[in-house]
């Protein structure tokens, strides 16, 4: 579900005219629907809720402190891969022992800060960042939890830059050597290593990866647990699908009712990291056509936003259905879908203004008649966006607006040109 509808021709996010905010804050902006992501956290958590879950929500998908706070109001934990993300959720007044914290390449400085919030679970990505955390740990006197990840090798058939969980990739280790890394490091008196974290990647269309991957690591786990380790804790990471079209991945009951079977009676703890399934068609990127023309055979839409403000077309080919927020009655589309099948559109390539061929946010796309000053829609927008946003260009960022109900707030100030150069001395 999302709350981004069309009423009488018109795009309205919640019960809030798009083009009123436009009007008010500008463009480009990103507009986020608090329902929206209430309704994807509360429907994990309710998919979940045979087991002892906690979901922490990955914060580098979106992260704005408002809709961290929302989100740690309706009992949200956090999965962080920064110091910077650690300090975000500790200004959003979340609960740091739901927090848990990978990445390949955790600083010491970072690792104190998260030892002294203290968070629920490291999760470790190599031996020599375990070893690490050890010695920080003794060094400062403070116990810690930790989750080994492991990688499944399985390969959820997305993207090359967003698969993580295969065996040739720089996260995580293997299963032969899960079993070492628990031989070796599994009693050192100061990091608890109780833990086991898998994570995909992002963008798999079926539940099977996860179930395949639940298969795969079981067993691992009986095992340790006979060598005398124990093991509270799966983390499954994220990478659960988002309806960039409409209904093209499984719900989050769907996944459940694969992974929730499997996992029942088997004493563990289960922890979720989902970050698009949350946000992603819980906020829009709105823009307006600066201009149209042709070249050659081509028919461009030129908008106000451009790949610094939204950059998963030109990084990851990644498709946004994209549309008018002011349409005709003929062309309000059914669904959202690479083709819509409405009469009367023409193919388009939707463009930014930046100097970069990779500059795109559609290629080759039906779109309704489109004229100079026409408001665009960027749909699914709320995942990746404005946290991969950038100055490139000497562009500022987009402003964020969050919606809920009939009343809207900007979260985020448009950045000024003073902004720019604040730090240039
Ligand atoms: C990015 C990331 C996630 C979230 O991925 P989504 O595809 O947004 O669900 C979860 N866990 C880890 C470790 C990640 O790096």
């Amino acid at each position: 579900m999302d709350s981004f509808n069309y009423s009488n021709g018109r795009l309205f996010a919640e019960g809030v005219d798009v083009e009123t905010i436009a009007a008010e804050v500008g463009t480009p902006v990103y507009i986020y629907s608090k329902a929206t992501f209430l309704d994807h956290l509360r429907k994990i958590q309710t998919a979940y809720a045979e087991l002892d879950t906690t979901v922490c929500y990955s914060i580098k998908a979106c992260g704005n402190i408002n809709i961290l706070r929302i989100l740690a109001e309706a009992g949200s934990g956090f999965d962080i891969v920064s110091g910077g993300e650690l300090f975000r959720a500790r200004q959003a007044g979340a609960d740091t022992r739901k927090i848990v914290y990978a990445g390949t390449g955790k600083t010491d400085t970072e690792i104190i800060d998260a030892l002294n919030a203290p968070i629920g679970y490291f999760n470790i990505e190599s031996e020599e960042e375990l070893e690490n955390l050890i010695r920080l740990a003794k060094q400062t006197g403070k116990k810690a939890k930790a989750a080994l990840r492991v990688n499944p090798d399985i390969d959820p058939g997305t993207h090359r830059h967003i698969t993580t969980g295969t065996r040739e990739t720089k996260f995580g280790v293997d299963i032969e050597r899960a079993r070492k890394v628990f031989a070796d490091y599994g009693n050192n008196g100061a990091v608890d290593l109780c833990a086991i974290h898998v994570h995909l990647g992002s963008g798999g269309k079926t539940i099977t990866p996860y179930v395949e991957a639940v298969r795969k690591i079981l067993p691992v786990i009986d095992t340790l647990r006979e060598g005398g380790h124990t093991i509270e804790a799966l983390d499954l990471g994220g990478g659960y699908g988002a309806d960039y079209e409409s209904d093209t991945v499984p719900s989050a009951a769907d996944y459940a009712a694969g992974i929730v079977p499997i996992l029942k009676d088997k004493n563990l703890k289960l922890i979720l990291e989902p970050g698009k399934a949350i946000v992603a068609n819980a906020g829009i990127l709105l823009t307006r056509t600066l201009y149209t023309k042709t070249g050659g055979d081509k028919k461009f839409v030129i908008v106000d936003a451009g790949m610094n403000d939204l950059i998963r077309p030109s990084l990851y080919e990644a498709f946004h259905f994209i549309w008018p927020a002011a349409v005709q009655s003929a062309f309000v589309p059914p669904r959202r879908s690479k083709d819509p099948a409405l009469d009367g559109t023409q193919t388009v390539d939707v463009v930014g203004p930046i100097c970069e061929g990779a500059d795109f946010f559609a290629k080759d796309r039906p779109l309704p008649p489109v004229k100079r000053g026409d408001l665009i829609v960027v749909f699914t927008a709320g995942a990746y966006g404005f946290t991969m946003a950038s100055n490139y260009n000497a562009r500022p960022m987009p402003a964020e607006v969050l919606v809920d109900g009939d009343t809207w707030k900007v979260i985020r100030k448009r950045q000024t040109y003073e902004d720019l150069i604040m730090h240039e001395r």
